[in-house]
């Protein structure tokens, strides 16, 4: 069978029989997608050769690019000498313990604890297991309502949709009732007539309003990105986080960072925590741990949780067959070598960031752009119609759809979000390739125009 027979077959077995996730079904039956086919670096090449360049790090997971042999090695080495083995009922294998340990290395000295998932959802529904066993053992099961932010996005099973905010998941899903959401703080949407320093503390208001609606004593944690990724990468205003913190701190809530996209050195350091000063008492974990390699997801658990949760005898009732798999760990190990020994995550914030985060900013004059915003590796360029009264450019953002297909075409992978274009390049792309993935954009913006 020749190579355009064998992809002709491809496409049609996947129209017939694979359901996607965040698909529309009955469109994909029809009309089919991109199937990928190999990568290199920065570069995914699809069934038909089309060359593309990353920009958003596979699902923001692949921040080392697609090219890191050692974690392939590590990889393949732990398969052939412990393929699986549980860590249930008093068991352990080697390359979980020392991705344990290499996770507290490389967070803050408050982090002594970790709990090994498969993905950014179940350490998410993971998170809800710790904060009710922590309160429970110190006798206060009445703590169980969790404040999330509207257009939030934490994962895609029942507990981590109803933590997530976005409206076309809960229309879909029957959400937990102990859940509820405040306002993002995405300035330019939600406040625009508002000066940035006082919409930020505005919304962050919302939280203690309510926590006083739902009572303290009934209130458990608040959950959130340091910055919002799927959302539309909302790069909050300065005042928002120093008044989220203040308001935990004093209401005797969790703080929950959920760094599945911010980790690992997206927003400039280690964690979005760290660049946003945060201290957030629980951190959610998964994609780039591993550079997308291998599923592995999971939670640090601070101190202050992991004393109340050590402190009484009984069995924590909550695990996945798959927590700290043998060579999902291994591929986290080699992977945190990577981001130590590398200089990474520096050179990134030092060198590249800059570079990106300049060049976006040219794009501040173009006719169909509102508001480029950006931090680290991660930035999202959002179109207007008219940009004085930011008037939307196309109903169900067509327009943001069609620069996108247009920035496909053109050879770049970037990401609509409403009406924005998305991006979060990994981190060892130089900057001829970032010039390389602004250009591209340009053009697809001239085409929309
Ligand atoms: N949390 C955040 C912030 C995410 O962006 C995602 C996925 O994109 C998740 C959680 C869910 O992770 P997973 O898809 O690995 O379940």
């Amino acid at each position: 069978m020749n190579m355009q027979a064998n992809t002709g077959n491809l496409k049609q077995l996947d129209q017939s029989h694979y359901l996607h996730p965040f698909t529309d079904f009955r469109d994909y039956a029809q009309h089919g997608g991109r199937v990928f086919s190999r990568a290199e670096h920065i570069y995914i090449y699809d069934s038909t050769g089309h060359k593309m360049l990353d920009g958003m790090s596979g699902l923001w997971c692949c921040n080392l690019g697609y090219s890191q042999p050692s974690i392939v090695e590590a990889v393949t080495e732990q398969m052939h000498k412990l393929p699986y083995y549980n860590s249930f009922f008093q068991c352990a294998n080697e390359p979980a313990i020392e991705l344990a340990k290499a996770l507290v290395d490389v967070t803050e000295e408050r982090f002594n604890h970790v709990f090994f998932t498969n993905s950014g959802s179940e350490a998410n529904d993971t998170n809800l297991r710790l904060v009710s066993r922590y309160y429970q053992l110190q006798g206060r099961p009445e703590k169980k309502h969790i404040i999330s932010r509207k257009n939030a996005y934490h994962g895609s099973t029942i507990a981590a949709a109803s933590l997530g905010g976005m409206k076309g998941m809960h229309d879909q899903t029957n959400g937990l009732d102990y859940i509820h959401h405040i306002d993002q703080p995405h300035w330019f949407e939600v406040g625009p007539d508002e000066e940035p320093g006082e919409f930020g503390l505005r919304v962050a208001r919302q939280l203690e309003q309510k926590i006083d609606e739902l009572g303290e004593a009934n209130v458990a944690a608040f959950i959130a990105e340091p910055v919002q990724g799927a959302g539309g990468v909302i790069i909050p205003p300065d005042t928002y986080w120093p008044e989220i913190q203040r308001i935990c701190d004093e209401r005797d809530i969790l703080l929950i960072a959920d760094e599945v996209i911010c980790g690992f050195g997206r927003t400039g350091k280690w964690f979005g925590s760290e660049t946003y000063g945060i201290k957030p008492d629980l951190v959610t974990f998964a994609k780039a741990v591993t550079n997308g390699f291998q599923p592995l997801g999971g939670v640090m658990v601070s101190d202050k949780v992991a004393d109340v949760l050590l402190s009484k005898a009984g069995e924590f009732t909550h695990g996945l067959t798959y927590s700290g798999h043998p060579a999902a760990a291994a591929a986290g190990l080699a992977t945190l070598k990577i981001l130590r020994e590398g200089n990474i995550i520096a050179n990134a914030a030092d060198t590249l960031a800059p570079h990106f985060q300049g060049r976006l900013q040219e794009l501040v004059d173009h006719k169909l752009v509102g508001q480029v915003r950006g931090r680290g590796m991660f930035a999202a360029v959002e179109l207007v119609r008219d940009k004085a009264s930011r008037e939307k450019l196309a109903p169900e953002s067509a327009g943001a759809v069609f620069c996108r297909n247009a920035a496909n075409e053109l050879g770049l992978m970037v990401r609509q979000t409403g009406d924005a274009m998305i991006m979060a390049p990994p981190l060892v792309s130089t900057t001829e390739e970032l010039d390389n993935l602004v250009d591209m954009l340009v053009q697809s913006l001239d085409a929309t125009a």
